[in-house]
């Protein structure tokens, strides 16, 4: 079944045309994996951030595992906000480090330097700030204090392709950061991913099974050396080039969100019991659009699922995950978020008639639930 209301779906991939022909190509090559298309994507993206060297990976959450392990994270504790992908979690997991949930400023559903700094233990080796929404996260406040702990910063920027914090793109302002391509992110290779390393050749060595040498090294010698521990992380050509046929249309997605986003807050405004995460739209390429509702966030969720509008809560919580149990304290902003944000569709093939017609809705559900209890 093919659902063709864009209202239907929170978030869906948005084709520019030419991404079949480029995977054909692909295909026709019979060179699938590691190879030229890759490291051509990284290029490109290197050059689309400003910064001198992007390694490519398999998945966003491949890259946080990575990020980690190059940052000798292993043994330590990473706070992370609990309102996040429970991939931020999983990968904090896997690189043998311990998740510290911190909390969120309930305007940007971000972390903030406060929520941060009141999380740092002494066993604190990183901190996994999550760019919410794709706006950018300024820890500038405790910068000192974290360089002086001797603490990396290592930034979810899955939701943050294409934002600026300041007069950089994000990614590109010397932190280690970590991007999402999987298909409903600002960018998209079908599934994939992005480290903006500090080091580019143990980042390499890691994602490739601790192998240094190129496939096409490797194709014309008769053996390869095995230098260190590696994953099967690496981003095959297929998955490269769709990213390459996504990067070369982003400007027109990147605009088609921003306009979204803009016409849900004028479609929003003045909504008793109703308030807009800001996603600070000027300076972010909107990943979501979410609201967060004071009362009846469910009952607006089942109104809008009856009108063929799909609607959805990003994210639970993680400290009150069962996987994530041991790592519980008491977190009561997140903890009341999380039964009041709902996130409406955005995606770049909505058209202003579609937010009209969700954000109609939405209105219209709690005018009535304010008549009922008032
Ligand atoms: C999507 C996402 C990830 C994981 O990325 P994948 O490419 O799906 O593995 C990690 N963190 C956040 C906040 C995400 O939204």
């Amino acid at each position: 079944m093919t659902v063709t209301d864009p209202a239907g779906q929170v978030a869906r991939p948005y084709l520019h045309g030419t991404e079949t022909d480029a995977v054909a190509e692909v295909l026709a090559s019979g060179q699938w994996t590691h190879g030229p298309q890759t490291e051509a994507f990284e290029a490109e993206l290197a050059a689309f951030l400003g910064v001198a060297d992007v390694v490519a990976v398999a998945t966003g959450t491949a890259a946080l595992h990575l990020a980690l392990l190059a940052a000798g994270a292993s043994g330590g504790e990473v706070i992370v906000p609990s309102l996040t992908f429970a991939a931020s979690v999983q990968a904090i997991l896997a690189a043998g480090a311990r998740p510290r949930f911190c909390e969120a400023d309930p305007h940007t559903l971000s972390v903030t330097a406060d929520t941060v700094a009141e999380a740092i233990t002494d066993d604190t080796v990183a901190i996994m700030p999550v760019l919410y929404g794709g706006r950018a996260v300024d820890l500038s406040p405790i910068a000192s204090d974290l360089a002086a702990r001797d603490i990396t910063i290592i930034e979810d920027a899955a939701h943050a392709f294409g934002s600026w914090q300041g007069p950089h793109r994000v990614g590109a302002t010397g932190r280690l950061t970590c991007f999402s391509f999987d298909p409903i992110k600002n960018l998209t290779c079908g599934d994939g991913g992005a480290v903006v390393p500090a080091q580019a050749a143990h980042l390499r060595e890691l994602r490739g099974l601790g192998i240094t040498a190129t496939s096409a090294e490797r194709a014309t010698a008769t053996g390869y050396e095995v230098t260190g521990l590696g994953l099967r992380a690496h981003l095959g050509a297929i998955n490269a080039a769709i990213g390459r046929a996504q990067l070369a249309g982003f400007e027109h997605t990147a605009g088609q969100r921003q306009r979204l986003w803009r016409t849900y807050r004028h479609a929003l405004a003045g909504i008793d019991g109703l308030a807009l995460v800001d996603v600070d739209v000027d300076h972010t390429v909107p990943f979501n659009c979410v609201v967060r509702i004071e009362h009846g966030r469910d009952r607006v969720h089942a109104a809008l699922q009856l009108q063929g509008i799909a609607a959805g809560v990003h994210y639970p919580p993680n400290h009150a995950q069962p996987a994530f149990r041991a790592w519980q304290r008491p977190l009561p902003v997140t903890e009341r978020l999380g039964g009041q944000i709902l996130t409406l569709p955005l995606h770049p093939a909505m058209s202003e008639d579609d937010v009209h017609r969700v954000a109609g809705a939405v209105r219209a559900v709690l005018s009535s639930t304010t008549a009922v209890t008032a």
